[in-house]
């Protein structure tokens, strides 16, 4: 199929064809769909898959639907990481003016508080900054969350943010789309996708 068949909105289809994406990967072609039925998705994937494209289209066209400030945060378990999903956001939403904010650790708060200040319409960070922030910057709250993404979810929970995970998850909405990513299954991350996820379609590739 291509992305126009999967569901996809013409300006963000331009935007695929605009970086050279001449026909969704495996991951994007499972995924997207579900994703713009508005159903939790647990993708199966690897880095290299194509997987960011396959979160961020539907998160996009969900917010060109009803755009707003805070609509989606995806949290990554590497600063790298956090910036790479950033960069293809700004470079998939170039058509609709997305505004997003990297919030990682061992970068200074305030210039990330700034940011937050500017109302972005999507948020990616590390967690433990994210929490930071949410405990720390004032007048920042996640009240109006409409998407949660977590992209390795394996090494999120690898690297000890299982604590982390669990604090920002009490303070975001429960009426939220939830999406994990993950290059494994594990019994720590089934143990996430049963505290985070609501009736999800697992798709794998
Ligand atoms: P990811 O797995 O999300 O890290 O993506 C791996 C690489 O594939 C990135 O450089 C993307 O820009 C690229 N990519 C994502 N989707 C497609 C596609 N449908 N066609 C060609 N390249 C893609």
């Amino acid at each position: 199929p291509s992305f126009k068949e999967l569901g996809l909105i013409d300006s963000l289809v331009e935007a695929c064809t605009t970086l050279g994406y001449t026909a969704p990967t495996p991951i994007q072609v499972e995924s997207i769909p579900i994703a713009l039925k508005g159903r939790d998705v647990i993708g199966l994937a690897e880095t290299g898959s194509g997987k960011t494209a396959a979160f961020a289209l539907p998160i996009l066209q969900a917010l060109m639907d009803k755009p707003q400030a805070f609509f989606g945060l995806v949290l990554a378990p590497t600063r790298e990481l956090a910036y790479q999903i950033s960069q293809s956001f700004e470079l998939l939403g170039s058509t609709i003016n997305v505004r997003c904010c990297t919030l990682v650790g061992g970068m200074d708060m305030v210039p990330q508080s700034i940011a937050l200040g500017k109302k972005p319409h999507i948020i990616v960070a590390t967690p433990g900054r994210l929490l930071d922030h949410l405990e720390n910057t004032k007048g920042f709250s996640l009240r109006a969350l409409r998407y949660l993404v977590m992209d390795e979810a394996d090494r999120l929970l690898d690297l000890d943010f299982g604590p982390i995970l669990d604090k920002i998850l009490k303070v975001i909405p429960r009426e939220r789309r939830t999406l994990l990513f993950s290059a494994t299954l594990s019994s720590k991350v089934e143990s996430l996708q049963r505290a985070s996820l609501q009736d999800p379609l697992r798709v794998s590739v």
